[in-house]
Protein backbone atom coordinates (compact mmCIF):
# COMPACT_ATOMS: atom_id res chain seq x y z
CA UNK A 1 0.00 0.00 0.00
CA UNK A 2 1.33 3.65 -0.92
CA UNK A 3 0.01 6.42 1.02
CA UNK A 4 1.15 10.04 1.34
CA UNK A 5 -0.86 10.80 4.20
CA UNK A 6 0.33 12.22 7.13
CA UNK A 7 -1.58 11.14 10.46
CA UNK A 8 -3.35 13.48 12.38
CA UNK A 9 -0.51 13.24 15.40
CA UNK A 10 2.19 14.02 12.65
CA UNK A 11 0.74 17.01 11.18
CA UNK A 12 0.13 18.20 14.79
CA UNK A 13 3.76 17.58 15.41
CA UNK A 14 5.09 19.56 12.00
CA UNK A 15 2.61 22.49 12.85
CA UNK A 16 3.99 22.64 16.49
CA UNK A 17 7.87 22.26 14.86
CA UNK A 18 7.00 24.93 12.21
CA UNK A 19 5.68 27.42 14.47
CA UNK A 20 8.54 26.79 17.02
CA UNK A 21 11.01 27.77 13.71
CA UNK A 22 9.56 30.83 12.61
CA UNK A 23 8.87 32.23 15.82
CA UNK A 24 11.74 31.65 17.91
CA UNK A 25 14.70 30.13 15.24
CA UNK A 26 14.25 32.18 12.35
CA UNK A 27 14.83 35.42 14.18
CA UNK A 28 17.62 34.13 15.83
CA UNK A 29 19.23 32.87 13.38
CA UNK A 30 20.61 36.14 11.43
CA UNK A 31 22.23 37.08 14.93
CA UNK A 32 23.94 33.90 15.80
CA UNK A 33 25.08 33.14 11.91
CA UNK A 34 26.95 36.19 12.52
CA UNK A 35 28.44 35.60 15.61
CA UNK A 36 28.80 32.30 15.85
CA UNK A 37 27.70 32.04 19.58
CA UNK A 38 26.69 28.99 20.32
CA UNK A 39 22.31 29.05 20.78
CA UNK A 40 22.24 27.26 24.05
CA UNK A 41 19.36 28.73 25.05
CA UNK A 42 17.47 28.31 21.97
CA UNK A 43 18.15 24.65 21.73
CA UNK A 44 16.95 24.30 25.55
CA UNK A 45 14.18 25.83 24.40
CA UNK A 46 13.58 22.95 21.98
CA UNK A 47 14.30 20.49 24.65
CA UNK A 48 12.02 22.40 26.77
CA UNK A 49 8.76 22.21 24.32
CA UNK A 50 9.70 18.34 23.35
CA UNK A 51 11.30 18.83 20.01
CA UNK A 52 14.53 17.11 20.47
CA UNK A 53 15.57 13.71 21.15
CA UNK A 54 12.59 12.85 19.66
CA UNK A 55 13.60 8.55 18.80
CA UNK A 56 14.91 8.20 22.39
CA UNK A 57 12.59 5.38 23.26
CA UNK A 58 9.36 5.22 25.49
CA UNK A 59 11.09 2.85 28.24
CA UNK A 60 13.67 4.91 28.98
CA UNK A 61 11.23 8.04 29.21
CA UNK A 62 12.07 9.88 25.64
CA UNK A 63 8.70 10.14 23.01
CA UNK A 64 9.44 7.15 20.72
CA UNK A 65 8.88 8.63 17.97
CA UNK A 66 10.18 7.29 14.39
CA UNK A 67 12.34 8.34 11.74
CA UNK A 68 9.22 9.90 9.83
CA UNK A 69 8.71 11.99 12.61
CA UNK A 70 12.05 12.77 12.95
CA UNK A 71 12.56 13.77 9.52
CA UNK A 72 9.00 16.18 9.61
CA UNK A 73 10.86 18.44 12.40
CA UNK A 74 14.09 18.43 11.11
CA UNK A 75 12.65 19.83 7.42
CA UNK A 76 10.77 22.46 9.59
CA UNK A 77 13.98 23.63 11.72
CA UNK A 78 16.23 23.74 9.33
CA UNK A 79 13.97 25.50 6.68
CA UNK A 80 15.18 28.64 9.61
CA UNK A 81 18.26 27.60 10.47
CA UNK A 82 20.65 25.18 8.91
CA UNK A 83 23.08 25.97 11.04
CA UNK A 84 20.92 26.06 14.56
CA UNK A 85 19.03 22.18 13.49
CA UNK A 86 22.66 20.94 13.50
CA UNK A 87 23.31 21.32 16.48
CA UNK A 88 19.81 20.54 17.87
CA UNK A 89 19.77 16.85 16.16
CA UNK A 90 23.85 16.03 16.53
CA UNK A 91 21.83 14.52 19.67
CA UNK A 92 20.66 12.05 17.89
CA UNK A 93 23.16 11.42 15.49
CA UNK A 94 24.89 11.17 19.32
CA UNK A 95 22.38 8.68 20.86
CA UNK A 96 22.09 6.57 17.80
CA UNK A 97 24.74 4.42 19.01
CA UNK A 98 23.47 4.02 22.55
CA UNK A 99 19.88 3.37 21.03
CA UNK A 100 20.89 0.78 18.45
CA UNK A 101 23.81 -1.54 20.01
CA UNK A 102 23.59 -0.23 23.98
CA UNK A 103 22.77 -2.93 26.79
CA UNK A 104 19.27 -2.16 28.94
CA UNK A 105 22.13 -0.42 31.59
CA UNK A 106 23.83 1.49 28.99
CA UNK A 107 20.20 3.22 28.00
CA UNK A 108 19.40 3.74 31.66
CA UNK A 109 22.29 5.35 32.54
CA UNK A 110 22.48 7.29 29.70
CA UNK A 111 19.77 7.39 27.38
CA UNK A 112 17.33 8.45 30.59
CA UNK A 113 18.80 11.84 31.74
CA UNK A 114 18.86 13.14 28.07
CA UNK A 115 14.96 13.07 28.24
CA UNK A 116 14.96 14.44 31.98
CA UNK A 117 17.20 17.49 32.01
CA UNK A 118 18.88 18.61 28.74
CA UNK A 119 22.07 18.05 28.03
CA UNK A 120 24.20 17.45 24.40
CA UNK A 121 25.80 14.29 22.98
CA UNK A 122 28.63 14.27 20.71
CA UNK A 123 29.66 11.64 18.24
CA UNK A 124 33.25 11.13 17.20
CA UNK A 125 34.61 9.26 14.38
CA UNK A 126 36.20 11.74 12.15
CA UNK A 127 39.95 12.80 12.61
CA UNK A 128 42.32 15.11 10.96
CA UNK A 129 43.65 12.64 9.31
CA UNK A 130 40.76 10.90 8.13
CA UNK A 131 36.75 11.48 7.77
CA UNK A 132 35.52 9.13 4.73
CA UNK A 133 37.66 6.04 5.46
CA UNK A 134 35.78 5.26 9.06
CA UNK A 135 38.45 2.41 9.12
CA UNK A 136 41.40 4.40 9.01
CA UNK A 137 41.08 5.83 12.26
CA UNK A 138 44.28 6.15 14.63
CA UNK A 139 42.16 6.78 17.90
CA UNK A 140 43.85 3.96 19.68
CA UNK A 141 42.47 2.01 22.91
CA UNK A 142 44.11 -0.62 24.64
CA UNK A 143 41.99 -2.98 27.41
CA UNK A 144 43.70 -2.75 31.30
CA UNK A 145 41.29 -5.22 33.62
CA UNK A 146 38.08 -3.78 33.89
CA UNK A 147 38.74 -0.49 31.70
CA UNK A 148 39.90 0.92 28.19
CA UNK A 149 42.86 3.40 27.70
CA UNK A 150 41.99 5.56 24.80
CA UNK A 151 44.81 7.86 22.58
CA UNK A 152 43.89 10.25 20.16
CA UNK A 153 42.75 13.18 18.48
CA UNK A 154 38.70 13.63 17.04
CA UNK A 155 38.38 16.43 14.53
CA UNK A 156 35.14 18.04 13.67
CA UNK A 157 33.03 17.29 16.04
CA UNK A 158 29.65 18.98 16.29
CA UNK A 159 28.54 20.04 19.33
CA UNK A 160 32.11 19.01 21.11
CA UNK A 161 33.11 22.11 23.36
CA UNK A 162 29.45 21.95 24.90
CA UNK A 163 28.43 17.59 25.33
CA UNK A 164 28.05 16.35 28.17
CA UNK A 165 28.38 12.81 26.59
CA UNK A 166 30.53 11.52 23.54
CA UNK A 167 30.44 8.51 22.07
CA UNK A 168 33.79 8.23 20.68
CA UNK A 169 35.09 5.46 17.96
CA UNK A 170 38.47 4.18 18.56
CA UNK A 171 40.52 1.23 17.34
CA UNK A 172 42.07 -1.95 19.22
CA UNK A 173 46.14 -1.94 19.22
CA UNK A 174 47.55 -3.78 16.93
CA UNK A 175 44.59 -4.40 14.70
CA UNK A 176 43.62 -3.16 11.52
CA UNK A 177 41.05 -0.99 10.06
CA UNK A 178 37.60 -2.34 9.98
CA UNK A 179 38.55 -5.31 12.67
CA UNK A 180 39.10 -4.36 16.07
CA UNK A 181 37.09 -0.44 16.11
CA UNK A 182 34.91 0.02 19.50
CA UNK A 183 32.44 2.60 20.17
CA UNK A 184 32.50 3.84 23.86
CA UNK A 185 30.38 6.17 26.24
CA UNK A 186 32.44 8.75 27.37
CA UNK A 187 31.20 11.58 29.57
CA UNK A 188 32.42 14.87 29.69
CA UNK A 189 34.65 14.58 32.67
CA UNK A 190 36.53 11.88 32.07
CA UNK A 191 39.70 12.53 32.75
CA UNK A 192 42.23 13.43 30.24
CA UNK A 193 39.37 14.44 27.79
CA UNK A 194 39.61 17.67 26.79
CA UNK A 195 38.34 20.01 23.26
CA UNK A 196 40.14 23.01 21.52
CA UNK A 197 38.82 25.99 20.59
CA UNK A 198 35.57 26.01 18.29
CA UNK A 199 36.79 25.60 14.48
CA UNK A 200 35.64 28.72 12.63
CA UNK A 201 33.18 27.69 9.50
CA UNK A 202 31.97 29.20 6.48
CA UNK A 203 28.38 27.92 7.31
CA UNK A 204 26.18 27.21 9.53
CA UNK A 205 27.98 29.02 11.72
CA UNK A 206 25.36 28.57 15.01
CA UNK A 207 26.43 24.78 15.59
CA UNK A 208 29.69 24.34 17.32
CA UNK A 209 32.51 22.37 15.68
CA UNK A 210 35.36 21.26 17.99
CA UNK A 211 38.31 19.28 18.62
CA UNK A 212 38.74 16.44 21.03
CA UNK A 213 41.89 14.87 23.13
CA UNK A 214 41.98 11.90 24.38
CA UNK A 215 45.06 11.71 26.68
CA UNK A 216 45.18 8.01 28.23
CA UNK A 217 41.34 8.29 28.92
CA UNK A 218 40.38 5.49 31.15
CA UNK A 219 36.76 3.96 30.23
CA UNK A 220 35.08 1.65 32.10
CA UNK A 221 34.54 -1.86 30.15
CA UNK A 222 30.66 -1.09 30.91
CA UNK A 223 30.76 2.02 28.81
CA UNK A 224 32.09 -0.06 25.47
CA UNK A 225 28.69 -0.40 23.00
CA UNK A 226 28.62 -3.67 21.59
CA UNK A 227 31.20 -6.26 21.62
CA UNK A 228 34.52 -5.79 21.05
CA UNK A 229 35.44 -4.85 16.55
CA UNK A 230 31.63 -3.74 16.26
CA UNK A 231 32.42 -0.32 15.99
CA UNK A 232 32.68 0.35 12.12
CA UNK A 233 29.59 -1.86 11.28
CA UNK A 234 27.73 0.14 14.25
CA UNK A 235 29.13 3.48 12.71
CA UNK A 236 27.81 2.27 9.77
CA UNK A 237 24.16 1.49 10.83
CA UNK A 238 24.26 4.50 12.66
CA UNK A 239 24.92 6.81 9.61
CA UNK A 240 21.95 4.41 7.65
CA UNK A 241 19.87 5.72 10.60
CA UNK A 242 20.71 9.61 10.50
CA UNK A 243 21.28 10.06 6.67
CA UNK A 244 17.46 10.73 6.40
CA UNK A 245 17.46 13.56 8.66
CA UNK A 246 20.27 15.50 6.19
CA UNK A 247 17.81 15.08 3.26
CA UNK A 248 15.06 16.92 5.78
CA UNK A 249 17.39 19.93 6.45
CA UNK A 250 18.82 19.82 2.98
CA UNK A 251 15.07 19.56 1.82
CA UNK A 252 13.96 22.48 4.57
CA UNK A 253 16.54 25.24 3.41
CA UNK A 254 16.24 24.35 -0.59
CA UNK A 255 12.34 25.03 0.08
CA UNK A 256 13.64 28.41 1.83
CA UNK A 257 15.55 29.35 -0.66
CA UNK A 258 12.24 28.75 -3.11
CA UNK A 259 10.31 30.76 -1.32
CA UNK A 260 12.65 33.54 -0.88
CA UNK A 261 13.54 33.16 -4.93
CA UNK A 262 10.20 33.83 -5.62
CA UNK A 263 9.00 36.82 -3.43
CA UNK A 264 12.35 38.42 -4.88
CA UNK A 265 11.23 37.63 -8.46
CA UNK A 266 8.08 39.27 -7.28
CA UNK A 267 9.79 42.62 -6.67
CA UNK A 268 12.70 42.87 -8.52
CA UNK A 269 12.26 44.48 -11.90
CA UNK A 270 14.54 44.76 -15.17
CA UNK A 271 13.99 46.07 -18.50
CA UNK A 272 10.45 47.55 -16.98
CA UNK A 273 9.07 44.39 -15.93
CA UNK A 274 8.92 42.52 -12.64
CA UNK A 275 11.84 39.47 -13.09
CA UNK A 276 9.36 37.13 -12.45
CA UNK A 277 7.69 37.49 -15.54
CA UNK A 278 10.93 36.23 -17.59
CA UNK A 279 10.67 32.45 -18.54
CA UNK A 280 14.31 31.49 -17.66
CA UNK A 281 13.29 32.76 -14.18
CA UNK A 282 9.73 31.43 -13.96
CA UNK A 283 11.16 27.46 -14.72
CA UNK A 284 14.36 27.68 -12.41
CA UNK A 285 11.73 28.20 -9.69
CA UNK A 286 9.49 25.69 -11.46
CA UNK A 287 12.46 23.07 -11.10
CA UNK A 288 13.23 24.58 -7.39
CA UNK A 289 10.06 23.04 -6.77
CA UNK A 290 10.03 19.68 -8.32
CA UNK A 291 13.62 18.73 -6.46
CA UNK A 292 11.94 19.54 -2.94
CA UNK A 293 8.89 17.58 -3.54
CA UNK A 294 11.34 14.98 -4.73
CA UNK A 295 14.11 15.23 -1.58
CA UNK A 296 11.52 15.08 0.55
CA UNK A 297 9.77 11.67 -0.76
CA UNK A 298 13.05 10.16 -0.84
CA UNK A 299 13.87 11.57 2.90
CA UNK A 300 10.01 9.72 3.67
CA UNK A 301 10.87 6.66 2.27
CA UNK A 302 14.17 6.05 3.70
CA UNK A 303 12.56 7.24 7.28
CA UNK A 304 9.60 4.45 6.67
CA UNK A 305 11.66 1.90 6.11
CA UNK A 306 13.74 2.56 9.00
CA UNK A 307 10.31 2.84 10.94
CA UNK A 308 9.21 -0.86 9.28
CA UNK A 309 12.24 -2.12 10.24
CA UNK A 310 13.32 -2.46 6.74
CA UNK A 311 16.84 -2.44 5.18
CA UNK A 312 17.20 1.56 4.66
CA UNK A 313 20.76 1.75 3.38
CA UNK A 314 20.50 2.21 0.14
CA UNK A 315 17.25 4.51 0.47
CA UNK A 316 19.12 6.48 3.12
CA UNK A 317 22.13 7.31 0.98
CA UNK A 318 19.38 7.97 -2.05
CA UNK A 319 17.74 10.55 0.64
CA UNK A 320 21.06 12.30 1.66
CA UNK A 321 22.95 12.34 -2.11
CA UNK A 322 19.71 13.63 -3.76
CA UNK A 323 19.01 16.23 -1.08
CA UNK A 324 22.49 17.59 -0.23
CA UNK A 325 22.82 17.87 -4.35
CA UNK A 326 19.74 19.37 -4.99
CA UNK A 327 20.10 22.24 -2.00
CA UNK A 328 23.26 22.98 -3.20
CA UNK A 329 21.80 23.41 -6.49
CA UNK A 330 18.92 25.55 -5.62
CA UNK A 331 20.52 27.43 -3.16
CA UNK A 332 22.94 28.36 -6.31
CA UNK A 333 19.61 29.07 -8.52
CA UNK A 334 18.18 30.84 -5.79
CA UNK A 335 21.11 33.58 -5.07
CA UNK A 336 21.52 33.95 -9.04
CA UNK A 337 17.73 34.81 -8.78
CA UNK A 338 19.11 37.64 -6.50
CA UNK A 339 21.58 38.63 -9.08
CA UNK A 340 24.17 40.99 -7.04
CA UNK A 341 22.16 40.81 -4.05
CA UNK A 342 22.63 37.36 -4.15
CA UNK A 343 26.58 37.39 -2.98
CA UNK A 344 25.71 40.63 -0.48
CA UNK A 345 25.90 39.10 3.54
CA UNK A 346 22.82 41.38 4.39
CA UNK A 347 20.37 38.98 1.96
CA UNK A 348 19.59 35.78 3.75
CA UNK A 349 20.25 33.76 0.50
CA UNK A 350 24.44 34.49 1.09
CA UNK A 351 23.55 32.33 4.50
CA UNK A 352 21.48 29.44 2.84
CA UNK A 353 23.87 29.16 0.33
CA UNK A 354 26.86 28.55 2.68
CA UNK A 355 25.01 26.35 4.65
CA UNK A 356 23.99 24.37 1.76
CA UNK A 357 27.08 23.16 1.24
CA UNK A 358 27.93 21.55 4.42
CA UNK A 359 25.04 18.60 3.35
CA UNK A 360 27.51 17.57 0.88
CA UNK A 361 30.45 16.98 3.00
CA UNK A 362 29.45 15.76 6.73
CA UNK A 363 28.27 12.17 7.77
CA UNK A 364 29.53 11.16 4.44
CA UNK A 365 30.51 12.89 1.29
CA UNK A 366 28.47 13.34 -1.76
CA UNK A 367 30.92 10.76 -2.97
CA UNK A 368 30.83 8.18 -0.62
CA UNK A 369 26.50 8.16 -0.80
CA UNK A 370 27.64 7.59 -4.75
CA UNK A 371 29.82 4.54 -3.46
CA UNK A 372 27.72 2.82 -2.24
CA UNK A 373 24.53 3.34 -4.01
CA UNK A 374 27.32 2.40 -6.97
CA UNK A 375 27.99 -1.02 -4.87
CA UNK A 376 24.58 -1.89 -4.45
CA UNK A 377 23.83 -1.68 -8.23
CA UNK A 378 26.70 -3.68 -9.31
CA UNK A 379 26.75 -6.19 -6.52
CA UNK A 380 22.99 -6.76 -5.63
CA UNK A 381 21.05 -4.51 -8.18
CA UNK A 382 18.60 -7.46 -9.74
CA UNK A 383 18.05 -5.56 -13.71
CA UNK A 384 14.74 -6.62 -14.85
CA UNK A 385 15.74 -6.99 -18.47
CA UNK A 386 17.42 -9.75 -18.48
CA UNK A 387 17.99 -10.27 -22.36
CA UNK A 388 21.08 -7.64 -22.80
C1 LIG B 1 30.80 21.25 10.16
C2 LIG B 1 31.18 19.80 10.25
C3 LIG B 1 30.62 19.01 11.25
C4 LIG B 1 31.00 17.68 11.39
N1 LIG B 1 30.50 16.93 12.44
C5 LIG B 1 31.03 15.70 12.68
C6 LIG B 1 30.68 14.98 13.87
O1 LIG B 1 29.85 15.43 14.67
N2 LIG B 1 31.28 13.79 14.10
C7 LIG B 1 32.20 13.25 13.24
O2 LIG B 1 32.71 12.17 13.52
N3 LIG B 1 32.56 13.91 12.09
C8 LIG B 1 32.00 15.12 11.81
N4 LIG B 1 32.37 15.80 10.66
C9 LIG B 1 33.36 15.23 9.76
C10 LIG B 1 32.78 14.82 8.43
O3 LIG B 1 31.98 13.67 8.58
C11 LIG B 1 33.95 14.62 7.46
O4 LIG B 1 34.50 15.90 7.17
C12 LIG B 1 33.53 13.96 6.17
O5 LIG B 1 33.16 12.62 6.40
C13 LIG B 1 34.64 14.00 5.10
O6 LIG B 1 35.85 13.58 5.64
P1 LIG B 1 37.19 14.44 5.41
O7 LIG B 1 36.88 15.84 5.76
O8 LIG B 1 38.29 13.77 6.13
O9 LIG B 1 37.43 14.37 3.87
P2 LIG B 1 38.22 13.19 3.12
O10 LIG B 1 37.71 11.87 3.57
O11 LIG B 1 39.68 13.45 3.21
O12 LIG B 1 37.75 13.43 1.63
C14 LIG B 1 38.30 14.46 0.82
C15 LIG B 1 37.66 14.34 -0.56
O13 LIG B 1 37.96 13.06 -1.14
C16 LIG B 1 36.77 12.40 -1.50
N5 LIG B 1 36.89 10.96 -1.24
C17 LIG B 1 37.36 10.34 -0.13
N6 LIG B 1 37.28 9.02 -0.27
C18 LIG B 1 36.71 8.78 -1.48
C19 LIG B 1 36.33 7.61 -2.21
N7 LIG B 1 36.50 6.38 -1.69
N8 LIG B 1 35.78 7.77 -3.42
C20 LIG B 1 35.59 8.99 -3.96
N9 LIG B 1 35.92 10.15 -3.32
C21 LIG B 1 36.47 10.03 -2.10
C22 LIG B 1 35.70 13.00 -0.58
O14 LIG B 1 34.39 12.83 -1.13
C23 LIG B 1 36.14 14.44 -0.53
O15 LIG B 1 35.67 15.12 -1.66
C24 LIG B 1 31.94 17.12 10.48
C25 LIG B 1 32.47 17.91 9.45
C26 LIG B 1 32.11 19.22 9.33
C27 LIG B 1 32.74 20.05 8.22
Amino acid sequence: MVDFQLTEDQIALRNKARKFAVEEVLPASKKYDRTGEFPRDLLEEAFQAGLMNLGIPKEYGGAGLGSVESVIVVEEMAAACAGITTSMYANDLGAAPIVLAGTDEQKRKFLAPLTQKFSLVSFATSESGMGSDVAGMQTICEREENHYVLNGNKFFITNGDFADLFVIFARLKDTKRHQGICAFIVPRETEGLSTGTPLVKLGHRASDTATVMLRDVRVPTENLIGPEGSGFLLAMLTFMHTRPAIGAMATGLARSAMEYAMNYAKQREAFEQKISHFQAVQHMIADMYVRVEAMRLLTLKAAWLLDHGEDANIASSCAKLAGSEDAMRIATDALQIYGGRGYLENYAIAKLFRDAKLFQIYEGTSQIQRQVIYRYLFEEYEPVMKGF
